[in-house]
């Protein structure tokens, strides 16, 4: 198995790199935040939980993303890989996925980070803003997730 985790702050193209990287190495993604938008979509509870929190900017409770992530990798016991986008995001969630991976007799062979200048990022988040039809895509919103990646996820990096 292979497993990658991308890291970096809102904008910096973990979404964009994993495109090429699930496609190289024949990887199952897992972004969180997409999963989480599919449960907002859903209306389940654990949409509804994340809602408020996704809409100000700030991280969802661990207790719901290691719900969604457990879900997720139950659900594909033949991946040939998993590459992790936006997870992990905290020391709690680091601790999981480091536990998670054992489970499955493996670990994480990578982690990818990619950084930008916080003035890059609100650039071109503001600019996917116009089409992505994302409600956290705004000015506001934009500086709160990038103040939460520097508060609470770039420390996991030392992890
Ligand atoms: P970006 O990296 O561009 O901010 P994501 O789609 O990865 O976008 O995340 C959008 C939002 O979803 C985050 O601002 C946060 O509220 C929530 N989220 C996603 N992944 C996590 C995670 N691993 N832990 C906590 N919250 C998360």
């Amino acid at each position: 198995m292979l497993n990658i985790a991308l890291f970096g702050p809102p904008g910096a193209g973990k979404g964009t790199q994993s495109e090429f990287l699930i496609k190289k190495y024949k990887l199952f993604y897992i972004s969180t935040g997409n999963l989480l938008r599919k449960e907002i979509k859903e209306e389940s509870d654990l949409g509804l939980a994340a809602k408020s929190i996704i809409e100000e900017g700030g991280l969802v409770s661990d207790e719901i993303i290691v719900q969604i992530i457990e879900k997720t990798i139950k659900n594909n016991p033949d991946a040939n890989g998993f590459l992790f986008d936006g997870f992990p995001r905290t020391y709690v969630q680091a601790f999981i996925l480091e536990g998670l991976m054992i489970k499955l007799d493996t670990s994480l062979n990578r982690l990818i980070s990619i950084d930008v200048p916080e003035e890059v990022s609100v650039k071109r988040l503001m600019e996917r803003g116009k089409t992505s039809g994302r409600s956290d895509d705004t000015e506001i919103v934009i500086r709160n997730r990038l103040k939460e990646y520097h508060d609470k996820t770039l420390p996991v990096l030392k992890y």
